[in-house]
């Protein structure tokens, strides 16, 4: 391998490197890819455990309409292993007075869920009347709060934001976080205006991306975002994407250490997990990673803009799976699952019920859950023995859903930096990245921190990278005053 040439080196085989890469493989340039893990996939990390469970560690399902999705996934080989969530996943609870109370699945059921007091509702029929922010920001929690009533923000918006981004809405940028629900309660003044311009328009539809989106294979994207994995959890795809980018083309166990400017391009340099060093020259680099390793692989080039990246928060989530006798659970759990508002007080941020979901993934006669712990409002819960996370979700989920048995299987799993957060200032931490690429020729940056941070966003960011790289060609114009020896060309990552 030594110092050989490629197109592009992308570092991080993650859902937003590999996406970058296959997509650049097909458009027919020589990619290598770095992974410092033995595995691809990232955060995306599923197992098949004895008995028969199957069991995602990190991210559970994806949920898309996109019809370049579902082609994509076409083209992969993988769309005859998709699994579409079971219907009743339309119903979502919410923990309110410690029971789970089903969510409304239309506006009109606002008025008859026991999810809100009838003062929480008749506030909510105030929201057309309310005016539009003077400010240029607000934070997801005061801007819920004023316009559907503290109740709805506390009790509704509350949980989805712990439960889904793992964030602390009192903290979280609402510009930043749900830019086009700002912008369209910006524009509409009022929220129900909103969405009722977005019904006639057809927006909502099209934003899932529906339309014809036939995968070609007779499997149709569908016409609505719906909730899917693959019958051997979600790995299946970030593995078939690296297939065809090439299996001499992966490196696992490759940390790269540091980036080097050359005339026409860079140097990039990486330790095997046996110690030894290695390189290869590429006129492109990607960095798909998340923000503190990108910043660490800049710190000396562009140092200010990397501490902006540093600076980007991560929420730490722990997600611990447990599974039941069917028998031993009073709740049916006929639902996606359960979210938990921080103002229960519990430290389950929420419970997802992967075998009402996928119901191949646990044995007959067993219930499979995936519980979240910690999140930006309980970070140091995180830190916990496994055992003490294990006894804490299974005491509260006894309690929700009243459980008679000790769990057949428990698994914890811990992200020091799950979810990038998008706090206030999070867009001149971001645009720290747009002067980076403007001062860097030829290197590029991907991760979740940028372009959104759930699955399909990530897969897009990556696609649409390849394709303008595929568009603008892989010779770099490196000016060769940056070939300099101590120029600042040269980052070193730090041990
Ligand atoms: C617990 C959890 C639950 C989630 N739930 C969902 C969900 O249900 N649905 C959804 O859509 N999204 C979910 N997400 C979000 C989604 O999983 C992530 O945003 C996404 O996987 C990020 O992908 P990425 O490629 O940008 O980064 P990562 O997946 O973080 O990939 C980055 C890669 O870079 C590698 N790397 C780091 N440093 C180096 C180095 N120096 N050299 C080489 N390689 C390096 C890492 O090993 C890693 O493989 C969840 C995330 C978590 C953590």
């Amino acid at each position: 391998m030594s110092n050989k040439r490629f197109d592009v080196v992308v570092v991080g085989a993650g859902v937003s490197g590999l996406s970058c890469a296959s997509h650049l493989r097909r458009l027919g340039a020589d990619v290598l890819v770095l992974e410092r893990a033995n595995r691809v996939g990232g955060s995306v990390r599923s197992r098949t455990l004895q008995g028969g469970f199957v069991v995602d560690d990190g991210p559970q399902t994806i949920r898309s309409g996109d019809p370049e999705l579902f082609r994509d996934f076409h083209e992969l080989g993988i769309a005859s292993l998709r699994t579409p969530a079971d219907a009743s996943a339309a119903r979502r609870y919410v923990l309110r007075h410690g029971r789970p109370e089903a969510l409304p699945t239309s506006p009109a059921g606002l008025l008859t869920t026991g999810v809100l007091s009838w003062r929480g509702k008749l506030r909510l029929l105030a929201e057309p009347f309310i005016r539009r922010s003077r400010q240029g920001d607000e934070s997801v929690r005061d801007f819920f709060a004023r316009r559907l009533g503290p109740e709805a923000a506390d009790g509704l918006v509350d949980p989805f934001i712990s439960g889904i981004h793992a964030g602390n809405p009192e903290a979280l940028s609402m510009r930043e976080t749900f830019p086009e629900v700002w912008a369209g309660a910006q524009n509409h003044g009022s929220l129900f205006r909103w969405a009722l311009a977005r019904r006639s328009s057809g927006a909502e539809a099209a934003q899932g991306g529906g339309g014809d989106g036939s995968s070609g294979d007779g499997r149709r994207a569908p016409s609505r975002p719906e909730v899917f994995s693959f019958a051997e959890g979600l790995s299946t795809w970030p593995e078939a994407m690296a297939r065809t980018v090439g299996a001499d083309r992966v490196r696992l166990g490759a940390e790269v250490r540091s980036l080097v400017r050359i005339r026409g391009g860079w140097t990039v340099r990486w330790r095997e997990t046996s110690g030894q060093e290695d390189a290869a020259r590429a006129a492109r680099v990607v960095l798909a990673l998340p923000a503190g390793p990108t910043a660490t692989m800049l710190e000396e080039i562009r140092p200010a803009e990397a501490r902006a990246l540093r600076d980007i928060p991560y929420a730490p989530v722990a997600v611990v799976q447990l599974a039941y006798p069917r028998d031993a659970v009073r709740h049916p759990m006929d639902g996606f699952g359960v979210l938990c508002p921080a103002r229960g007080g519990r430290s389950v941020l929420g419970s997802l019920w992967i075998s009402s979901l996928f119901p191949e993934r646990a044995p007959t006669g067993t219930v499979l859950m995936a519980c979240f712990l910690g999140g930006a409002r309980r970070p140091e819960l995180v830190k916990e023995r496994a055992e003490t996370l294990v006894e804490g979700a299974h005491r509260e989920m006894v309690d929700i859903l009243r459980i008679s048995a000790v769990p057949v299987l428990h698994r914890v799993q811990r992200w020091p930096a799950a979810i990038p957060q998008s706090e206030f200032g999070h867009a001149n931490r971001r645009a720290a990245a747009g002067r980076i690429e403007e001062h860097l020729d030829g290197l590029h940056l991907l991760g979740s921190w940028r372009g959104g941070t759930s699955l399909p966003q990530c897969w897009r960011s990556g696609m649409e990278l390849a394709r303008t790289l595929a568009g603008s060609g892989y010779a770099d114009g490196a000016p060769s005053g940056d070939l300099r020896p101590g120029s600042g060309s040269t980052s070193r990552a730090r041990n």
